[in-house]
C-alpha cells in the first residue's frame, strides 16, 4: 500500500466526498449554487471532524475556474484548475490558514488584516481560515471584529472552533454557523471498508467495529487508527489485532460482569474485576464494552428482534437482555457512564471499577423484586442505640421537610449522612464482607411513625435516574404478612440471634427468609418445620449453622426441617411490609406537605426526584 497516510490520501476534495456531514454539505452547496455567499462562516465541532476540509472545499468552490479556465463560483470544484490543485496542495496564495492555537496574539491578527487590504493575487476571493478561533486573545478578536464587520467584497472569513462557547458573541453574530456532527460508528465502518478495499487490505468486520467505535466520531482519527492497525497487524486487520492495539477488552469480560450484576453475584463481580487486573486489561475499556452491550440490550428490550443478528455479540446481548430488566439496564448504563469519570480519580482504576459496579448492587432491587438492598447507614443507625439518630428524628418529628430538586440547579446539598453508624456496623460484624450480606436490616428498634421525613437529595444525576423507587413501586405489590403466634415467636427468636451476633451472612438470610409452619417440643429439644422459597438457602451447611445458633441461644437441641414454598410470614417479609408502609406514608406526607406544594408551584422546573423520599 501507499506510504501516504490514509487520512491525507482519503481526505475529501469535493463536497460529495464528505462523509456524515450531509446537512452542512447541502446548505453550502445550495448557497454556492444560488450564489448566495456570506462573508464569514463558522464551522464548529470536535477535532478531526472535517472543519478544515470543508473550509478548503469552500475555498476551491469560490475560486475554481474550471478545466477550461472559464468557470465561476461552483458547488462542484473541478479539481484540476490552478485554484483547486494549489489549495489541495496547500500553496494557494489567496487561501490562508491561521492556527489560532499557536498564533493567538494581536500581532498575527494585525498582520492578517493588513494582508486583507490587498486584492486577491490570482483568485476571485481571498479566503482567511482561522482554526481554533476561540483561542484568539480578546485583543486579537477585537482587532478582527472591524474587518469581520465590513470586509471588502473579495474577502471571505472561515472560522473554525471546537469550542464555540468561548467565542465572543459579537463574532458569533457576524458568522454563518455550521455545526459538524460526530460521525456515527456505522458510517465510519462503511467508509473504512471502502478505503480498505481500495487499498487491497484484508480486514474482518470485528476490526472495523473496533475502529469505528474508537474513532469517536472523527473520520480523521478513524483513518489514522487504521494506518496504525495495518502496521501493527503487518498489513492485515483482524479484530484481535485491533483490540490489542487499542488496549481493548474482550467483550467476554464485559458480558461476564453484566451477568454477575444481573445475578446480584457480588463475589463473581469482584473476581471478574480481579481477573481484569491480573491480565492487565483496562478498566475504562471494560466500562465502554459494558456500556456498548447495555445499549444493545436496551434496543432488544425496546424492540425485540431489532438487533443485527450478524453482530458477533448478538447472542450474548439477547441473553443478557432477558436477564436484566429494562429499567435496570438503563440505570446501569447511566451508572457506568458516570463511573467512567471516576476511574481517573482513584490511583487504582480497578478498585474504582469495582466501586462503580458495586454501586449498582447497592441501589438496584434484589432479583425477587421485593426488597431493595438494605441501606447500611440507616440500618446501622437503628442497630446502634448510642447513635443519636433516633432522638434527632424524634425532635424533628413535627416537621416534614422536603427538598425539591430543581433541574436548573444541578448541585443539590449533600444528604445528611448518619456517619457515626457505619463504625458500629463494622464492630458488630467484623468478618462479613459487605457483598455477602444480603439480609434486610435488623430494625429491632421501634421506629418513630411520626412525620420525621428526610428527603435525600439525589447525590448525582445517575442516582436521580434510579428507575423506580423500589420501596414504593416494586413493594407496592407486597401483601401483608400473615401474622400468627408461632410466626411472632420465630421472629422474636431470629431477632435475638441477630442481636447476639450469632448469625451472619447467608445463615442470617436463611433465618430471615424462613416462615415457621410448626414447632414440636419434646424432652430433648425443639423441631421446627420451616418453609423457605430460595433453593440456594436450603442447603445442609446453612441449616446446620442455623441449628447450632438456635441451640446456643436456647440452651437445648434444635432441629430444622426445611420445605420449599413461599412463606406467608417471615421476618424478611415483615420488614419489607413495614418498610413499604413507612415509605407510602412518607410519600403521602411529602405530597401533602404545604411547603412542598408551594415549592413545586413556585419553581416550574422543580420536581420530586423519584425514589428520593426516604422515611426516617
Ligand atoms: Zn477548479
Amino acid at each position: 500500500m501507499s506510504t501516504v497516510v490514509l487520512a491525507r490520501k482519503y481526505r475529501p476534495r469535493r463536497f460529495d466526498q464528505m462523509v456524515g456531514q450531509e446537512h452542512v454539505v447541502r446548505a453550502l452547496t445550495n448557497a454556492l449554487a444560488g450564489n448566495r455567499l456570506h462573508h464569514a462562516y463558522l464551522f464548529t465541532g470536535t477535532r478531526g471532524i472535517g472543519k478544515t476540509t470543508v473550509s478548503r472545499i469552500l475555498a476551491k468552490s469560490l475560486n475554481c475556474s474550471g478545466p477550461d479556465g472559464q468557470g465561476g463560483v461552483t458547488a462542484t470544484p473541478c479539481g484540476v484548475c490552478t485554484a483547486c490543485t494549489e489549495i489541495d496542495a496547500d500553496r494557494y496564495i489567496d487561501y490562508i490558514e491561521l492556527d489560532a492555537a499557536s498564533n493567538r496574539g494581536i500581532g498575527e491578527v494585525q498582520e492578517l488584516i493588513e494582508r486583507a487590504a490587498y486584492k486577491p493575487g490570482v483568485g476571485r476571493f481571498k479566503v482567511f481560515m482561522i482554526d481554533e478561533a476561540h483561542q484568539l486573545t480578546k485583543d486579537a478578536f477585537n482587532a478582527l471584529l472591524k474587518t469581520l464587520e465590513e470586509p471588502p467584497e473579495y474577502l471571505k472569513f472561515v472560522l473554525a472552533t471546537t469550542d464555540p462557547e468561548k467565542m465572543l458573541p459579537t463574532v458569533l453574530s457576524r458568522c454563518l454557523q455550521f455545526n459538524l456532527r460526530p460521525i456515527a460508528p456505522e458510517v465510519v465502518r462503511e467508509h473504512l471498508a471502502q478505503v480498505l478495499q481500495a487499498e487491497g487490505v484484508a480486514y474482518d468486520e470485528g476490526s472495523l467495529r473496533q475502529l469505528g467505535r474508537a474513532a469517536r466520531g472523527s473520520m480523521r482519527d478513524a483513518l489514522s487508527l487504521t494506518d496504525q492497525a495495518i502496521a501493527y497487524g503487518s498489513g492485515r486487520l483482524s479484530e484481535a489485532v485491533v483490540r490489542a492495539m487499542l488496549g481493548g477488552v474482550d467483550r467476554g469480560h464485559a458480558a461476564a460482569l453484566l451477568q454477575a450484576l444481573a445475578a446480584r453475584d457480588a463475589p463473581a463481580l469482584l473476581q471478574g474485576v480481579d481477573a481484569l487486573r491480573l491480565q492487565g486489561l483496562s478498566a475504562a475499556s471494560t466500562l465502554e464494552e459494558m456500556a456498548t452491550l447495555l445499549q444493545q440490550m436496551a434496543v432488544q428490550q425496546a424492540v425485540p428482534g431489532a438487533l443485527d443478528s450478524a453482530e458477533p455479540d448478538h447472542e450474548e446481548a439477547l441473553r443478557l437482555a432477558a436477564a436484566l430488566p429494562a429499567d435496570e439496564t438503563q440505570f446501569l448504563y447511566s451508572l457506568l457512564l458516570q463511573g467512567r469519570g471516576e476511574l481517573g480519580v482513584m490511583g487504582d482504576e480497578h478498585a474504582a471499577l469495582a466501586m462503580v459496579l458495586l454501586r449498582f448492587l447497592a441501589f438496584a432491587p434484589t432479583p425477587d423484586g421485593t426488597q431493595p438492598v438494605p441501606e447500611r447507614p440507616a440500618r446501622a443507625a437503628a442497630a446502634a442505640p448510642r447513635a443519636p439518630v433516633a432522638g434527632a428524628a424524634a425532635t424533628t418529628a413535627a416537621t416534614a421537610t422536603a427538598t425539591a430538586t430543581a433541574t436548573a440547579a444541578p448541585a443539590p446539598a449533600p444528604a445528611p449522612a448518619p456517619a457515626p453508624a457505619s463504625s458500629a456496623l463494622l464492630a458488630a460484624e467484623p468478618d462479613i464482607p459487605p457483598w455477602l450480606d444480603e439480609a434486610p436490616p435488623p430494625e429491632d428498634e421501634p421506629r418513630p411513625r411520626s412525620a420525621a421525613l428526610r428527603v435525600v437529595p439525589a447525590p448525582t444525576l445517575a442516582v436521580a435516574a434510579v428507575p423506580a423507587p423500589p420501596a414504593s413501586a416494586a413493594a407496592s405489590a407486597l401483601q401483608a404478612p400473615q401474622l400468627t403466634p408461632l410466626g411472632d415467636r420465630w421472629a422474636a427468636l431470629v431477632r435475638r440471634l441477630q442481636e447476639q451476633g450469632r448469625i451472619a451472612a447467608l445463615v442470617r438470610e436463611l433465618a430471615l427468609q424462613a416462615g415457621a409452619l410448626s414447632c414440636e417440643e419434646d424432652g430433648h429439644g425443639d423441631t421446627w418445620t420451616l418453609v423457605v422459597e430460595r433453593e440456594s438457602l436450603r442447603t445442609p451447611a446453612l441449616v446446620e449453622k442455623l441449628q447450632a445458633a438456635l441451640a446456643a441461644e436456647l440452651g437445648r437441641a434444635q432441629q430444622l426441617r426445611l420445605q420449599p414454598g413461599v412463606p406467608g410470614d417471615s421476618l424478611a417479609r415483615r420488614d419489607a411490609w413495614e418498610r413499604q408502609q413507612r415509605q407510602l406514608e412518607a410519600e403521602r406526607r411529602i405530597r401533602d406537605d404545604p411547603a412542598v406544594t408551594e415549592l413545586l408551584a413556585q419553581f416550574k422546573t422543580a420536581r420530586i426526584v423519584p425514589g428520593s423520599i426516604r422515611p426516617l
